[in-house]
């Protein structure tokens, strides 16, 4: 395999698909040497038909808004990679999704489900409908007019869709809903991120956040380092954010900074517990400001406007909102405030450029696909119990996703430990994710 070949060959069949052909680049570049040790991989085409997904759907999404006006949006589901298992991935509701955003997020979440170490292919979906500002009304007649088109493409064996940006309980309740409406089918298997009382998973909300914890606690521990008293900055306030902020608190670390699109709060004492409640409000709320965090609790927390999350002293970032969100000029700042490690919890939060500098620094760096790996694992344990009609204790539940972050991290170390003892967790997680993904494929000839 060539990288620069396929790179080419992608980017004309694709023009201006700009994240997805950063993440497969990313992944390409990684997993090259390793490829090119297994001439059958090449035989089969493996790469160039891995980075293709198996297909598309493009839906047209009507609804009324409060105010008796028709409005259109685009539904998609992208179904990536069903080697492994059936398609599953979340929903991204953003006025900025693309066919390239759920492109690259089906790619990464192929991986990512790999090294799960649960049978799951990979998928996405969502659409540009843009939940800020939006009553629960209008937030439901949306749900319900995306499922219309949505069901024709899913089903507890063949795709399971889950939330993502702008996609939680309250969302996946509304998907549901009208799910059974529609299909007369009371399963409770064919989305995941339900309420507890109708077949979710306890944790499920959090897991995203303490699996993203859970794998940093093993990083810092193989670096001789640990978590106690460390500050910790981290951005936006949505679910991953909350899970995150939570468990890190528990675990001793200080949560100094939380980010939104209008700037960062720094809160110097570290974040409280009635702080991480409030963060709940603040995404019910549909406003998507984080000031809502200072005017509430003032004295305690301060906003500054225009400002990252990196511009605040930290040990320890954790990126938790959006693709990019990390330029290599905030990884800079970070290094020049005392960061030393970064843990990508959002999707390819950090530019390639950002990934280089914190790598030829010295700084700890482990990406997404491993670190917030957690979120869908436990949708796998969600799914584990449903297809049982039972459900797990908390401490079941936990026990799991703490041996599945271990687990993940020990493939890190395993493919990505460097000649110098080092471990390149860029690599490390692409070539566990995709050795499995290969040999599945391989298994299961041109198909
Ligand atoms: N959206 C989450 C992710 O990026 C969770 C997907 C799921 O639970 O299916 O992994």
């Amino acid at each position: 395999m060539e990288v620069k070949k396929i790179m080419q060959a992608l980017e004309q069949k694709h023009p201006g698909e700009l994240e997805y052909l950063q993440a497969v680049q990313e992944v390409l570049e990684s997993i090259e040497e390793v490829y090119n040790q297994h001439p059958e991989y090449e035989k089969a085409k493996i790469v160039e038909r891995m980075v293709e997904p198996d297909r598309i759907f493009t839906f047209r999404v009507n609804w009324v808004d409060d105010k008796g006006e028709v409005q259109t949006n685009i539904g998609y589901r992208v179904q990536f990679n069903c080697a492994i298992g059936p398609y599953k991935g979340g929903l991204r509701f953003h006025k900025a999704v693309t066919p390239s955003m759920l492109k690259f997020l089906g790619f990464e979440q192929t991986f990512k489900n790999a090294l799960t170490t649960l049978p799951m292919g990979g998928g996405k979906g969502g659409s540009d409908f843009d939940p800020v500002g939006k009553s629960d009304a209008e937030i439901m007649r949306f749900c319900q007019a995306y499922m219309l088109e949505l069901v024709h493409c899913i089903g507890p064996d063949q795709d399971i869709p889950a939330g993502d940006v702008g996609v939680g309980g309250r969302e996946i309740g509304f998907l549901n809903g009208m799910y059974q409406k529609l299909t007369r089918e009371y399963h409770t298997g064919v989305l995941t991120g339900k309420g507890l009382e109708w077949g979710g998973s306890i944790f499920r909300p959090e897991a995203t956040g303490y699996g993203a914890l859970y794998f940093t606690e093993h990083l810092l521990k193989k670096a001789g380092k640990d978590i106690k008293g460390k500050k910790i900055a981290i951005s936006g306030f949505g679910n991953v954010a909350w899970g995150a902020s939570q468990k890190a608190t528990e675990l001793g670390g200080k949560v100094v900074a939380i980010s939104g699109p209008d700037g960062v709060c720094e809160i110097p004492e570290g974040i409280t517990n009635e702080m991480i409640d409030y963060m709940l409000e603040m995404r019910a709320s549909n406003r998507n400001k984080v000031e809502d965090m200072a005017t509430k609790f003032p004295g305690k927390a301060k906003f500054t406007a225009g400002k990252k999350a990196w511009s605040i002293p930290c040990d320890i970032a954790l990126p938790c909102a959006f693709q990019n969100e990390l330029s290599e000029d905030d990884a800079k700042e970070l290094k020049a405030n005392g960061c030393w490690c970064c843990c990508e919890v959002s999707n390819m939060g950090c530019q390639p450029g950002a990934i280089h500098f914190f790598q030829n620094n010295g700084i700890l760096f482990a990406p997404g696909k491993a670190v917030n790996a957690g979120g869908v694992a436990t949708s796998g344990l969600e799914m584990t119990q449903n297809a049982a009609h039972l459900s797990w204790s908390a401490e079941e539940v936990n026990n799991k996703l703490h041996w599945i972050m271990e687990s993940i991290h020990e493939q890190c170390v395993k493919f990505g430990t460097q000649p110098d003892g080092t471990v390149d967790y860029v690599k490390g997680a692409n070539i566990a994710g995709f050795m499995k993904v290969a040999k599945a494929m391989l298994d299961q000839g041109i198909v």
